[in-house]
C-alpha cells in the first residue's frame, strides 16, 4: 500500500489525528479511536456513509464503498503536514504488519477485509488471523 501522507487533519475545532491518505485506495484512513480520543464526539456509521460529528454538528462525511469507509476530505494530501510522512511516497513494497496491527491501523477493520487487501498486495499481513474480537 503506497501511503502518500500521514498527518493531521484539522477541521472544525479539532485534529483528526493520523490520518492516511492512500493513493492507490483513493481514500484517507483514519483511526476511528485516535479520532474520539482527540474531540470527535460521534461517529456515525450508516449504510451508505460514515459521519464524523462534534457537538451536534457533523466536521465530516465519509461514503461507503465496499468493506470500506472512505473520509471525504479533499484534497487531501496538500492539507496534511507532510513532516510527519513516516512512508517514503514511493514504497516500493507494502507495508508489512500482523494481522492484529492492521486491524487496529485500519480501525477495527475485520479480518476478512484485510487478508482480501493482503490478496491485492496493497498490504501485507503477518502470521494467522487471530481468534475472536481484538478487546478494544
Ligand atoms: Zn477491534
Amino acid at each position: 500500500m503506497d501511503v502518500k501522507a500521514m498527518g493531521d487533519y484539522k477541521e472544525g475545532g479539532i485534529t483528526l489525528q493520523k490520518v492516511l491518505h492512500v493513493p492507490s485506495l483513493k481514500a484517507n484512513l483514519m483511526s476511528i479511536s485516535s479520532a474520539l480520543e482527540n474531540g470527535v464526539d460521534k461517529v456515525v456509521f450508516e449504510q451508505n456513509g460514515v459521519r464524523i460529528m462534534k457537538e451536534g454538528k457533523t466536521i465530516a462525511t465519509g461514503s461507503r464503498d465496499g468493506l470500506l469507509f472512505r473520509l471525504d476530505i479533499a484534497p487531501a494530501a496538500q492539507q496534511m503536514d507532510q513532516a510527519s510522512t513516516d512512508k517514503p511516497a514511493q514504497a516500493k513494497t507494502p507495508p508489512k504488519a500482523s494481522y492484529e496491527i492492521w486491524h487496529r491501523r485500519l480501525g477495527h477493520l475485520n479480518y476478512q477485509a484485510i487478508k482480501k487487501l493482503h490478496a491485492e498486495g496493497e498490504l501485507v499481513a503477518t502470521g494467522k488471523i487471530p481468534d475472536g474480537p481484538c478487546g478494544s
